[in-house]
């Protein structure tokens, strides 16, 4: 059987407990997106080994046998986050956005784009960038980025039946207007404020570190949190455990 040997740049989202004590190890990857390989009990115990860090990026070195899965034979770290072991919230955070990750669609041709929104935001976190940064902030985000990179946020400049002015969230329609938005059930549309109109617009079509930074009251702020979650719940048809953890922290605060 033919052997061949990857090179995968990525970070670990999960690890999977398979017979005898192996590994299954969920990667997120710059070259394939969301893989998934496998690690013998020797290589997956091996404290030393970089990925075991949490958040770190590394160089994966594996083993492609034909068309079984791919082997783990070593691997390189490349850059990690370790300021996140200080603070639980940096922490929860970062698991939060690594449980979203799982969520990457399968055959996608931009990887690297939410490889690049998964490390930016976890190196934001470590507060190396920006000191005192609104991890919420962060968390939104990423939340917005994420789902604008799977083609599932709706453009927030116009009603998307219409073409008016929008004013309302609907999970399915889109944002609308409030002719378009009364036509439907009162209890499935959600008040969008033109400030958190103006920070979703931003977070869509500003890049790098300034696509993080932007100001809006703490209520506007408050409530695109809140939409942001909801929606990303909705779409992704999962209760996300890393998102319960992170909002008993921070509602502890
Ligand atoms: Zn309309």
């Amino acid at each position: 059987m033919s052997r061949e040997f990857v090179q995968l740049h990525g970070i670990l989202l999960k690890i999977i407990p398979y017979a005898e004590n192996d590994s299954l190890l969920q990667l997120l990857t710059a070259e394939k997106g969301k893989v998934i390989i496998f690690a013998k009990k020797s290589s997956s115990n091996n404290k030393s080994n970089s990925y075991s860090q949490p958040f770190a990026y590394s160089k994966f070195e594996l083993i492609s046998r034909g068309h079984g899965m791919m082997v783990y034979s070593g691997s390189q770290m490349i850059e990690y986050f370790p300021e996140l072991r200080q603070s639980p919230y940096a922490m929860a955070a970062g698991e939060y956005l690594c449980e979203v990750s799982t969520f990457v669609p399968e055959n996608i041709d931009n990887p690297n784009e939410y490889l690049s929104l998964l490390l930016n935001s976890l190196y934001l976190l470590t507060g190396r960038k920006i000191k005192n940064i609104d991890i919420n902030v962060i968390k939104l985000v990423f939340e917005i980025a994420f789902l604008q990179l799977s083609g599932l946020m709706p453009n927030p400049k116009e009603c998307s039946s219409c073409g008016g002015k929008p004013e309302f969230w609907h999970f399915d329609e889109g944002f609308l207007c409030d002719n378009c938005a009364e036509k439907l059930h009162f209890s499935e549309i959600h008040k969008v404020d033109k400030n958190m109109f103006a920070a979703i617009d931003h977070i869509m079509t500003v890049n790098g570190v300034r696509r993080y930074s932007f100001t809006m009251n703490s209520d506007s702020l408050k409530s695109l949190i809140y939409l942001s979650e909801q929606y990303m719940k909705y779409r992704l048809e999962a209760e996300l455990k890393t998102l319960n953890v992170y909002k008993s922290l921070i509602d502890r605060v």
